[in-house]
């Protein structure tokens, strides 16, 4: 059975590079029937961000990719946080212990900062040189009996784990030359990353290991720890790590990568998905727009490349406005942009409404059908841009005054039209239409007939075409708007 997890540690919130690794690892259980796994890796207690776990199991669920097992969702072999775990990690240090693979460490930090400096000093790598694997069981249990605070270290092998990454092909690490012996279990009873992930990884029955390739270096120990346990290790797939374009490191620092900050901005989950998967590989074809279902059917593992994702964020809207569009046309999904929107127009305009029915939902759903395409976020419908929508524009009475005989006389063409039009308005007849408006204005030409009508129409200079603003407002406000023109 494929059984797939991921492992953040609630020391921060979920972003992009976190998404991403989740997504391909829900792909990879949806497409091989299998099942996805979140377990939350708090055992470092000093780093947890309050709020973190809660927000990272959010997260999945508003992007579409929820766990089948999770702390909120319980599973048969849970609990799914590590720190609920506890008795499972030292009673398997207690098992490596017993069998001559994991030993008590009395070393001091003082000691262990002194090794470091003189490692440091000579120009090598800082590393434990397990002096306390020489001590006799006896000598340990004295110590222990005298309550001297202790770590337990698991004593590496010497020689190599060969191992095949399903990503990174053939690693041969021997750990031994460049390690000293790891800390499994620390001073204040909790156990260490690679205990806890491997415990873990056994007792939730995982098969598949994906995870970031910053993990790759560390594979071949773990490798080592499953053998001293007898178990069988899973098979192991590193994902390139997501960068920018520009090839630096995604920084968390930047706050813009964090899933919560891309949710509160109007982006559609689906376009983080599409973009995150875009930029890597894994796919059979690369094309923008893909839902969940298009990523599993055409997903494919042996495509993943080695080489690191490049993520162009500044695509991002272009994305957006595909899946935006995606959801316009699935009525399901409209009516709840319908909602939405009408949450937003009521925000922004509450005081100055002073026609109910621009909330009326087959109102705003007029208006998402013909603007879908060309905006990229729900948001800018309730920009200023599109404040004629929902807001009549007002002139002065001078400014009507103002208007010449020419302009009188185009308004009273069009509220003709508009009369002999009825309810049945298009953008392509009215685009004629508005043709034959301005050849019979003769004297004014055909910029500054659409001009003028924009803005009677919207208070505006820019905006869509005049045809679309048209069929969007309707003949009744289009009337309503044209006839206070006329003296
Ligand atoms: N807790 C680790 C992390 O945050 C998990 C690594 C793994 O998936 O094994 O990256």
């Amino acid at each position: 059975e494929v059984r797939v997890r991921f492992a953040p540690s609630p020391t921060g919130f979920l972003h992009l590079g976190g998404l991403r690794t989740a997504l391909y690892n829900y792909i990879f259980a949806k497409k091989y029937g299998g099942i996805f796994i979140l377990r939350l890796e708090d055992t470092d207690q000093s780093r947890l961000v309050p709020g973190a776990a809660e927000s990272i199991e959010d997260m999945l669920e508003w992007a579409g990719i929820p766990p089948d097992e999770s702390p909120r969702r319980g599973g048969s072999t849970g609990p799914y946080m590590q720190s609920q775990r506890l008795d499972l990690y030292n009673q398997t240090a207690q098992q490596l212990v017993d069998s001559g693979h994991a030993y008590y460490c009395f070393c001091s930090s003082q000691r262990l900062e002194l090794l470091k400096k003189e490692a440091l000093r000579s120009g090598q790598t800082p590393r434990y040189d397990n002096r306390c694997r020489h001590l006799r069981a006896d000598q340990a249990q004295e110590k222990l009996a005298q309550g001297a605070s202790y770590v337990i270290r698991f004593r590496l092998e010497e020689g190599v784990e060969p191992f095949q990454d399903l990503i990174f092909g053939w690693n041969r690490h021997e750990v031994a030359q460049v390690e000293g012996d790891p800390v499994v279990i620390k001073a204040d009873g909790f156990p260490t990353y690679h205990l806890a992930n491997i415990v873990d990884d056994h007792y939730m029955k995982v098969s598949h290991v994906l995870r970031g390739s910053e993990w790759l270096i560390s594979t071949s120990k773990h490798l080592l720890m499953y053998r001293a346990l007898g178990w069988q290790p899973p098979t192991f797939g590193h994902l390139p790590l997501l960068m920018n374009k520009d090839g630096s490191k995604l920084s968390k620092r930047q706050g813009d990568i964090f899933i919560e900050t891309f949710k509160r901005d109007g982006v559609l989950p689906e376009a983080l998905l599409d973009i995150t998967t875009n930029c890597g590989s894994g796919f059979n074809t690369n094309r923008m727009g893909r839902r969940i279902d298009e990523l599993i059917s055409e997903f494919n593992p042996s495509k993943i490349t080695t080489h690191s994702a490049l993520l162009d964020l500044e695509k991002l809207p272009e994305f957006n406005r595909l899946h935006l569009q995606q959801r316009i046309e699935d009525e399901q999904q409209c009516d709840l942009l319908i909602q939405d929107l009408q949450e937003q127009i009521y925000q922004a305009y509450a005081e100055q409404i002073q026609d109910k029915d621009v909330l009326h939902e087959d109102y705003i759903r007029r208006v998402l059908h013909l603007r879908k395409g060309h905006i990229s976020f729900l948001k800018e419908l309730v920009s200023p841009t599109y404040s004629y929508l929902w807001v009549r524009p007002s002139f002065s009475s001078q400014e009507v005054a103002s208007l010449t005989g020419e302009a009188q006389h185009i308004a009273s063409l069009l509220l003709k039209l508009i009369e002999d039009r009825g309810e049945e308005l298009s953008v392509d007849r009215l685009g004629k239409d508005l043709k034959a408006v301005a050849k019979q204005a003769k004297a004014t030409k055909y910029r500054e007939v659409m001009k003028l009508l924009r803005l009677v129409l919207s208070g505006q200079q820019q905006g869509p075409s005049v045809a679309e603003m048209m069929v969007s407002l309707g003949s009744a406000e289009i009337s309503h708007r044209f006839q206070k023109l006329l003296l």
